[in-house]
């Protein structure tokens, strides 16, 4: 009888779990080929950067709160577990930009920060002159700008659009998805429209209308329904789900164990041997679903295009929850949160706060009687003033920015710290060679790579990553 073939996860965030949903036979279940299959995390949970606590009587997400719609990755991972009942809708719509002291309502026709019409302008009542005029140039007298394969969406903004078009409207929207400097990330990856939008040579805001809407990351389509999506006891009660189902396939799951090397196996029929402090467990295939530093860290001896995923940086972040009476607060009568532009004056020095998200109006299995949640995000790749505040301090500080963005903030009302290090990877320009040409080493070993470092920070493109892995892992155990 022959050797059962065997396929190791390193890491059971969501992406992992996806490569091991398609190990397990996809939708279609476990068969007789399927392989052994086992997860491996360090930590003693799965889920990674997905997960809920109780705060305030309520099931609350830690980290990601809801899913783009318009990548359709997730929306269908959680309709294949068969959790349709699940999916939460977002409940509002709308936002606010804080622009020179005021809140402005954001245009819906804005493409990721770039206004698409010129009445899209109207409600930006603290909208510079110069970012005005520069619009309309570019609508009637567009100026070049020569982008070859890869361009920064600040290089090209900048040239087009001009600086406070870049700092008062792009920086805010793509920056804060991705917690990074519009002049560090690469265009191709994280916005590939505004590339193809630039490569047009004409006014980048017709392009871009053109173009309709767009998320970030490469897989954007349109649709028609919401553009959120939450689940009703949260995004981090995802993982939990998928565990249990894969276990109940009979993948093996052991946690609190760091894989501390993938080495080649001296026998023929397993090629991979992965270790742990205590353990050595064969495996013909490997999906190496970690942060890119620890992927780095674990391949990068076996080519220096795996390597290099090691070089990719991630941005840390924090966000602090408020439960506060909302009697005691002043928030803009509708709208999802607010955006604040980085370097917004504050005294003598800059305002902290990235982005404020009023949870339970985006999502109805958070609303509560009486009390609000109001999310405020900190911290960008070049920002790391939260890293140095304990979080008493941060606490202190939050409250004292959201008093000047709001009108007003009260001292009492429970809080919720969670930090997240280096938990944003960071596209630079040739990123995506740089992806395909590790995915290519990658797969010629026998080693699959899935996350967020890959095709996309959000969870649609780590869930789509994740069960690519898998299929090609699975492709790849040929017996
Ligand atoms: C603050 C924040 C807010 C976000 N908000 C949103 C949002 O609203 N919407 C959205 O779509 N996305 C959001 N994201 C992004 C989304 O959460 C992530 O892209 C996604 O969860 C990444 O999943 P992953 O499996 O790729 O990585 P991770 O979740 O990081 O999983 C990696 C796993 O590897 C494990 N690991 C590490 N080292 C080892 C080792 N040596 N051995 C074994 N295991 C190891 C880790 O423990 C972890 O479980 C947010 C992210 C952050 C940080």
């Amino acid at each position: 009888m022959s050797a059962r073939p065997s396929v190791v996860v390193v890491g059971g965030g969501i992406s992992g779990l996806a490569a091991a949903w398609e190990l397990s036979g996809g939708t279609r279940g476990p068969s007789d080929a399927t392989p052994r299959i086992e997860v491996v995390d360090v930590a003693d949970r799965v889920g990674g950067a997905l997960r809920t606590a109780t705060f305030d009587d309520r099931v609350v997400d830690q980290g990601a709160d809801g899913f783009l719609a318009r990548r359709p990755e997730a929306v269908t991972f959680v309709r294949d577990l068969g959790w349709d009942d699940q999916l939460e809708a977002i409940d509002a719509s709308g936002a606010w930009i804080y622009l020179r002291g005021h809140l402005d309502a954001i245009p819906t026709s804005l493409v990721l920060g770039v206004p698409t019409t010129a009445t899209s302008l109207s409600t930006l009542r603290g909208l510079g002159r110069r970012a005005r005029w520069s619009l309309w140039r570019d609508r009637h007298l567009p100026r070049p700008c020569v982008v070859g394969d890869d361009a920064t969406i600040g290089e090209i903004i900048r040239a087009k659009l001009g600086d406070e078009v870049a700092l008062q409207l792009v920086e805010p929207m793509i920056g804060g998805i991705q917690a990074g400097r519009i002049d560090d990330l690469s265009a191709a990856a994280v916005f590939p429209a505004l590339l193809t939008a630039a490569r047009a040579g004409g006014s980048l805001q017709k392009a871009l209308s053109a173009s309709g809407p767009v998320s970030p990351g490469p897989a954007s389509a349109r649709s028609d329904g919401p553009t959120f999506f939450t689940l009703r006891q949260g995004v981090g009660s995802l993982p939990g789900e998928v565990e249990r189902q894969l276990r109940a396939r009979g993948v093996i799951f052991t946690l609190a164990t760091p894989v501390t090397a993938l080495r080649r196996s001296p026998t023929s029929f397993y090629e991979w041997e992965v270790d742990t402090a205590t353990t050595t467990t064969p495996a013909n295939s490997v999906v190496v679903a970690t942060p890119p530093k620890i992927t780095g860290r674990l391949l990068g001896q076996h080519d220096p295009a795996l390597a290099a995923i090691g070089t990719i940086d991630a941005a840390s972040a924090a966000m602090v929850t408020f439960a506060v009476p909302a009697n005691d607060v002043h928030l803009p009568a509708e709208g999802t949160g607010v955006l604040v532009p980085l370097g917004t004056p504050y005294g003598d020095d800059t305002l902290m706060i990235t982005a404020l998200t009023f949870l339970d109006r985006k999502w109805p299995h958070l609303r509560h009687d009486g009390r609000v949640l109001v999310r405020v995000h900190v911290g960008r790749s070049d920002d790391q003033r939260a890293q140095a505040m304990d979080d008493d301090a941060l606490v202190t500080r939050v409250r004292a920015e959201l008093a000047v963005l709001l009108g007003r903030w009260p001292q009492a009302g429970e809080t919720m710290v969670v930090r997240w290090n280096e938990g944003l990877p960071q596209y630079r320009p040739g990123h995506l060679e740089r992806v395909e040409r590790a995915r290519e080493a990658a797969s010629s070993l026998g080693l699959f790579l899935a996350g967020n470092a890959y095709d996309g920070v959000g969870i649609p493109a780590s869930i789509g990553s994740g069960r690519r892995a898998g299929r090609d892992a699975l492709a790849a155990l040929t017996f």
